[in-house]
């Protein structure tokens, strides 16, 4: 049974992890690597390692969700990374979106320290992993997906096993390919209601009920509306999942050509200064294109 968690990656989803974590009673060991965002953690008992290699070594589970594939490289194959400590037995699971082919060169490696590995990313943002309500998809061997599990299901309300490592690495592009698109059909429909004179209460009203209502639409609609764009997921990491999309839509010849067009407006909406604002500034892109503002009257 898994007792003791290692925890690295305290960012916006890792840190509502972290801390469920810590609720639900496992021992737990953070890293970060800015330091501050491990107090909170310390404080409420959390032992506080200095690097990926010193985080991982008297554990039953090493777990982590960062940014992009550059940061897993630096954390599970850099100098001090968890490579250089973790022990044979262990249990690695890599919760970042990254490309497939990361989550496989992770494996391999792993398997030449004795350590099983999963790829295990999630659907749901800052609130869902709050609130231990994410999504969780998971792939590897069959056996440490149900020895695991347990964990899992303490941080989501789902959890899908998707087979061998990679598929749910791929199934989480598949998705964030879906989820590109909502928010571009968003964006570009309330700057038509906007140019159109509706009243964009109305019209949320109806996006809400209608046969095309998702939460995402509802949730990112509303936001739009109070010009809140505070990030639960930043603009910058949907701009990487574009681009990680397109390298794998590529790498099976499987045509993306609407997600083209989103990383386009979106990498104008970066360009304007937004990569840091909500996935959902996307629309301001098309604002400036548009020369409007979309805003609740
Ligand atoms: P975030 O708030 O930006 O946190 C990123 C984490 O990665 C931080 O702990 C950061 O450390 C760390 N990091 C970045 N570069 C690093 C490096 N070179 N070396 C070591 N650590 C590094 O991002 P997030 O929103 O939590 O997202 C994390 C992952 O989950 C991403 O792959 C994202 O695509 C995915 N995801 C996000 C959401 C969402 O709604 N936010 C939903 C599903 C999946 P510092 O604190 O030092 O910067």
């Amino acid at each position: 049974m898994i007792k003791t968690i290692s925890y690295l990656g305290l960012g916006t989803m890792g840190s509502g992890i972290a801390s469920n974590l810590l609720e639900t009673g496992y021992q737990l060991t953070v890293w970060n690597r800015s330091v501050e965002k491990c107090e909170p953690f310390a404080r409420k008992g959390a032992r506080v390692a200095d690097t990926p290699t010193d985080a991982v070594r008297e554990v039953d589970l090493v777990m982590y969700c960062l940014s992009n594939d550059q940061a897993v490289e630096e954390v599970v194959f850099g100098t001090k990374g968890i490579l250089g400590g973790i022990k044979e037995g262990v249990i690695a699971i890599d919760m970042s979106t990254v490309l497939p082919a990361t989550s496989l060169r992770e494996q391999e490696a792993y398997a030449n320290h004795g350590v099983d590995f999963l790829d295990a990313p999630v659907f749901g943002s800052k609130q869902e992993s709050a609130d231990a309500k994410l999504w969780i998809m998971a792939a590897g061997n069959k056996a440490i997906f149900e020895k695991v599990k347990p964990v899992l299901e303490h941080l989501g309300q789902t959890v899908h096993y998707f087979g061998k490592n990679e598929n749910a690495t791929a199934m989480k592009l598949v998705g964030n390919l879906i989820v590109a698109l909502e928010m571009e059909a968003l964006a570009e429909g309330l700057v038509l209601a906007q140019k159109a004179g509706l009243d964009l209460k109305t019209v949320m009203e109806v996006v809400k009920v209608a046969d095309f209502r998702s939460p995402l639409l509802v949730s990112n609609g509303q936001n739009i509306l109070k010009r809140d764009f505070s990030p639960s997921f930043a603009l910058k990491l949907m701009l990487k999942d574009v681009g990680l999309i397109e390298r794998f839509g590529d790498s099976l010849q499987s045509p993306v050509p609407g997600l083209r067009l989103v990383g386009r407006n979106l990498a104008s909406a970066f360009a304007l200064g937004f990569g840091k604002e909500n996935a959902s500034a996307l629309i301001k892109a098309l604002e400036a294109k548009g020369d409007v503002a979309v805003k609740a009257a």
